[in-house]
């Protein structure tokens, strides 16, 4: 078999990579794709936080404005005119009331697709490494009950391509008093009614929960439904594209997923999913 015929049997793409902690160069930029190839990832999608963009400093209680979104465009773009199979991503906080502005700024750039991730909960960034002590004195229930209702909100709003790290309320390893599974089942209606992707994310194995996202015994759920998925690293630094992908693999195979979403100009297709 040729490589180009190979090429086109394997997909397996990593589409939450995060370049915050460099410039917007390509020698910054190459290094994640570099490693995210090495690991056998077929596509490297690009996803900067929204809030780094001055555009979105009214969404957050917090400002992390630190970037040009022109700057961003203008880098993904050169990679793939250099031919690299990159694509351009965001990852777009999911805030109740602001679906107009996100749906203003999505549409001010040619993304690939969005992200719609809830890491606030009524201004409170439950998952800040920070924040983390703030969760000795709250009633951890509630905690997932209103998470769970913002991340079907976020599904039904139709804003986004594929929902982030869908049950990233654990990551610090705190837990309700019983399984969750009537709040995701509820959170999967939505998802499955709007049509929107989930990502299955290997990022929670380097966190205090040290679980996948989501949990793994859910992903048989999200078969059922016939939600289509997106593979994530979540990476943060050159190392990480790709991290842990042949577990990740190993998971979502468990559980009969053999396809994945791949976007192109907010256009989803489904392609075959592995490895040759
Ligand atoms: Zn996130
Ligand atoms: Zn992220």
């Amino acid at each position: 078999m040729n490589g180009e015929m190979r090429k086109l049997m394997t997909f397996i793409a990593d589409y939450h990579i995060h370049l915050e902690r460099g410039p917007f160069t390509r020698e910054w930029a190459r290094r994640f794709i570099e490693n995210a190839l090495s690991r056998g990832v077929t596509e490297v999608g690009f996803s900067e936080h929204g809030h780094r963009f001055p555009e979105n400093r009214a969404m957050l209680p917090v400002d992390w404005v630190d970037a040009e979104l022109d700057q961003y465009l203008r880098l993904v773009r050169a990679l793939k005119d250099e031919g690299l199979p990159v694509k351009l991503g965001l990852e777009m906080d999911y805030v109740p009331g602001f679906e107009r502005p996100i749906a203003a700024f999505t549409a001010k750039a040619p993304f690939d697709y969005v992200i719609g991730s809830v890491h606030f909960i009524d201004g409170f960034c439950f998952d800040d490494p920070k924040n983390m002590p703030r969760w000795q004195g709250l009633d951890v229930d509630a905690m997932y009950v209103q998470y769970f209702r913002i991340l079907g909100q976020a599904a039904r709003s139709g804003l986004f391509d594929t929902i982030g790290h869908p049950d990233v309320i654990k990551v610090f390893g705190f837990r309700p008093a019983s399984r969750p599974d009537d709040l995701w089942q509820a959170f999967l209606e939505a998802a499955k009614a709007s049509d929107v992707a989930l990502e299955v994310s290997a990022a929670g194995w380097y966190k205090p929960v040290g679980e996948m996202y989501p949990d793994p015994a859910w992903l048989p759920s999200i078969k059922a439904a016939g939600i289509p998925i997106t593979l994530a690293s979540d990476a943060h630094d050159p190392e990480s594209p790709g991290r842990s992908f042949d577990r990740l693999l190993e998971q979502v195979t468990a559980a009969g997923i053999d396809s994945t979403a791949c976007f192109t100009a907010r256009q989803r297709t489904i392609r075959r999913l592995g490895r040759s």
